[in-house]
């Protein structure tokens, strides 16, 4: 079977949830498909790894190292795949790949065109991963709206790809918006049709259309759509406003999509969705309640957090307990009243100075009161620091990051880091092993000597200040092969005080959710 194509693109409004259509769409087919998600952004940087979370969301980082979209953080908790970097194509790697072919002389005595050379360069991109990978099924998603500048060029390779793929083997589907204007109390179809119409002058013409909306499209409004965007009416389906993102594949599939999938590509793979409503189930019907400060710099955006939230998430569906999320700003934090009305605190990554001395007086009162602590990344980094000063007398200790002239640079920058001048992709990035000291807590929670995790950072736990943080009683609970990087930390005796230099949350899926989440929120519980 040639592999087949589904292309999916957005309009009327960003942020619709191109990325939870894409990803549930897949999880839809994958009960007997081999499935690849690919991702097209607009953007002329290489990856998202430079971009501040605020504008773009959490950079998700792969097992590979890639820095991408957070997209990505979708297509793996929802199709259970280990996604790869060359999965995310932005317009700045186009760009990249053009300029090396044409310094290299790959266009010689020719002019170098947006078409066909930089759709070429696009399509052969996606057609390489088909190879590579021979999947049954590729869904390729196009970031931004149609109409944006930037993504023309994608939109001109995804039309020319019909040609080449076969017109029985790709669909086009697009998810436009809904709206019930306030006081007309009506689903309007107009956007959807302007937005088809945009489409349609790039020569892509949908075989399905996702309306956004508060309430189920009415057979009305289906209709209506159906028959001013030349669609099916059956190919006419709600993208249900829901509260839970997990609920998407459970609507498509109530809606039909799965069946007109099968039919337009000659497919069949029967969703296979019992696990899944058992999950959201437990998710709804909580018999327990925690509330977890989340104390960080980007709180205002919940995106920049977005694997934090749904490991979390991971840890309701198993233990059936409402986990609510105490959003802290730790810039300029004075009143720490909030410790009394929660269960237990996460401190998660992050980078630079702002914020960091809320965070370090948060984890201190957090040990000395024993309330259950996570600490990720920089969490862990702040727990040493906060230990080195206050348990181990050394005044003033700090990361380097923060205070470069500290006189107890327990946190310094990696030997590998030093001399590195870029910004872009050069991080300590992507999964590496860990060994776990047998009978430490972090070995019982993962249940095994040797663990990989995912990882973005350039500081560690200096080597010089091991010996004295271990007597004092902090217990490295896990570290790099060679035992030089400190990976776990943990101090005994708490009800749970662990941190970890890597993001588990990056792994962390709803069948098996990261397991120091899990212990952290049965911590909470008294579990
Ligand atoms: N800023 C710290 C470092 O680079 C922590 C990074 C993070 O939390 N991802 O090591």
């Amino acid at each position: 079977m040639p592999t087949k194509y589904i292309i999916v693109t957005g309009g009327v409004l960003s942020g619709l949830g191109k990325g939870i259509a894409s990803a549930s769409i897949g999880h839809l087919l994958s009960s007997r498909l081999k499935i690849i998600p690919i991702k097209c952004d607009g953007y002329l940087n290489l990856d998202p790894g430079t971009m501040n979370p605020y504008e773009h969301g959490e950079v998700f980082v792969l097992d590979d190292g890639g820095e991408v979209d957070m997209d990505f953080g979708h297509y793996e908790r929802f199709l259970g795949v280990n996604c790869k970097s060359k999965w995310n194509l932005t317009m700045g790697k186009v760009f990249d790949i053009i300029r090396q072919k044409e310094r290299r002389g790959d266009y010689l005595g020719k002019t170098v065109q947006y078409i066909p050379h930089v759709t070429d360069v696009i399509k052969n991109h996606i057609f390489d991963i088909a190879e590579e990978e021979s999947p049954d099924l590729i869904i390729v998603e196009i970031g931004g709206t149609v109409g944006d500048i930037e993504n023309e060029l994608f939109l001109e390779a995804m039309r020319q790809m019909k040609e080449d793929v076969g017109k029985n083997n790709i669909v086009y589907v697009h998810l436009t918006y809904v709206p019930i204007p306030h006081g007309v109390n009506e689903q309007k179809s107009k956007p959807t049709q302007q937005s088809v119409n945009l489409l349609k002058q790039r020569g892509i013409f949908p075989d399905i259309i996702i309306g956004r909306c508060a309430q189920f499209l009415t057979p009305q409004i289906k209709a209506k759509i159906s028959n001013f965007c030349d669609v099916d009416p059956k190919a006419v389906i709600t993208g249900l406003d829901v509260e839970d993102i997990y609920e998407i594949p459970l609507i498509f599939e109530q809606e039909g999509l799965a069946e007109i999938l099968h039919k337009k590509l000659n497919i069949y793979s029967p969703p296979d969705l019992r696990r899944w409503k058992q999950y959201i189930n437990n998710i709804r019907n909580p018999d327990k309640e925690i509330t977890v400060a989340m104390c960080g710099k980007y709180t205002r955006l919940e995106d920049s957090y977005a694997s934090i939230i749904e490991s979390f998430n991971h840890c309701s569906a198993h233990l059936k307990c409402k986990i609510n999320l105490k959003w802290i700003e730790t810039t300029d934090l004075k009143d720490f009243s909030f410790l009394d009305e929660v269960d237990g605190v996460v401190v998660p990554g992050g980078f630079g100075i702002r914020g960091t001395e809320g965070k370090i007086e948060v984890i201190r009162r957090a040990r000395e009161r024993d309330i259950p602590f996570l600490g990720l990344c920089l969490g862990m980094q702040l727990a040493v620091i906060e230990f080195a000063r206050n348990v181990c007398g050394l005044k003033g200790a700090n990361s380097t990051e923060i205070d470069p002239e500290t006189s107890y640079p327990v946190i310094d920058i990696l030997p590998e880091q030093k001399n590195i001048k870029d910004k872009g992709g050069t991080m300590r990035l992507g999964a590496y092993p860990a060994v776990l000291k047998k009978g430490s807590l972090v070995h019982q929670l993962y249940g095994r000597d040797e663990v990989s995790e995912r990882h973005r950072h350039r500081y560690e736990v200096n080597p010089q200040f091991h010996d004295i943080i271990q007597e004092k009683g902090m217990v490295f609970s896990g570290k790099s092969k060679d035992g030089r990087l400190v990976e776990f930390i943990e101090i005994p005796g708490l009800r749970y005080f662990v941190g970890t230099q890597a993001h588990p949350e990056l792994k962390s899926r709803m069948e098996s959710p990261a397991p120091l989440f899990y212990g952290f929120v049965k911590a909470c519980l008294g579990m």
